[in-house]
């Protein structure tokens, strides 16, 4: 096992999640994590707060985000660690990222107001710590607020996920692209939560094939949404296409995550974790 209590996935207020930077920081280190990054979704906004908060704690900290890409007619998470915050391609290709995320919600409010939902563009709003990066999570709040369902998770299932009244397909970054500005920026790439997309082994397959002829170099094993199971799975892949290995929580409120920061099962030890790749970048 690789005995490094390492939480390299997280959102803040600056994304989806419910703490500031400093917050997590906090709750990070109280939890026993050694090495963090804040990943907030398509945003760095939160990374020189989240470092100096790691400092202060003495605790290791990567730079980190968690860029929503287009694969295959669905949407891929790739996380980005290491990379240095100022580089010019990141900070722009992370920017055009989330510029359609205003438009998009604003569909998403006229489809559920034709089931009856009204307000829920203002309502979203609300709840988004960042304007500009109002997200599903945050509708799926609002909804669980104003009692139309009980948990986030009723929301996605009935309004939010593909062929229901609140979602609208869009065009993220490409997989290139998102993989490139990564470690054009000295950064590490990851392929986020492997078992959460649907797809056939022949379209998972060219996932990370794409992913790795771009450069990508690694994937979370073990992370708050994968099973046990899931993880053995994933760590066979890691080792069959020679990929190193992350760990992180994807933890994003003490009320709706499951799996709090650090606490998360050890990546198996002959895996190479992927801090191995980053110990120059660690702050
Ligand atoms: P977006 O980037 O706006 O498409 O929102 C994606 C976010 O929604 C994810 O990062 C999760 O935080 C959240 N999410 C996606 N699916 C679910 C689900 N089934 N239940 C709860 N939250 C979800
Ligand atoms: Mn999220
Ligand atoms: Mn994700
Ligand atoms: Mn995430």
């Amino acid at each position: 096992m690789s005995i490094l209590n390492a939480d390299l996935h997280c959102h803040s207020v600056v994304s989806d999640g419910t703490l500031t930077p400093e917050e997590l920081a906090a709750r990070a280190h109280a939890n026993g994590v050694q090495l963090w990054a804040l990943t907030d979704h398509d945003e760095i906004g939160g990374q020189e707060r989240a470092a100096s908060a790691a400092q202060a704690l003495g605790m290791g900290y990567l730079s980190g985000t968690e860029i929503s890409v287009s694969f295959a007619g669905r949407t891929v998470h790739i996380v980005g660690l290491g990379f240095d915050i100022h580089n010019t391609a990141m900070v722009q290709g992370l920017q055009s990222t989330r510029g359609g995320r205003h438009a998009r919600a604003q569909d998403m409010a006229a489809g559920l107001a034709k089931v009856g939902i009204h307000g829920s563009f203002e309502g979203a709003l609300q709840y988004a710590g960042n304007p500009d990066l109002i997200s599903r999570t945050h509708f799926a709040r609002f909804l669980v607020e104003t009692g139309v369902c009980k948990d986030t998770h009723e929301v996605f299932r009935r309004f939010l996920t593909e062929g229901k009244p609140g979602f609208v397909s869009h065009r993220w970054a490409s997989l290139g692209d998102a993989v490139r500005w990564i470690r054009q920026a000295d950064g590490v790439a990851v392929i986020a939560h492997p078992a959460r997309y649907d797809f056939t082994p022949t379209e998972e397959y060219a996932l990370f094939t794409e992913f790795k002829g771009h450069g990508g170099q690694a994937v979370e094993v073990v992370t708050g949404s994968h099973s046990a199971a899931e993880a053995i799975e994933y760590a066979d892949l890691a080792r069959e296409l020679d990929l190193a290995a992350s760990r992180g929580s994807d933890f994003h409120s003490p009320t709706e995550s499951h799996t709090d920061l650090g606490a998360l099962p050890w990546l198996p030890g002959d895996l190479t974790p992927v801090w191995e790749l980053l110990q120059h970048r660690i702050q």
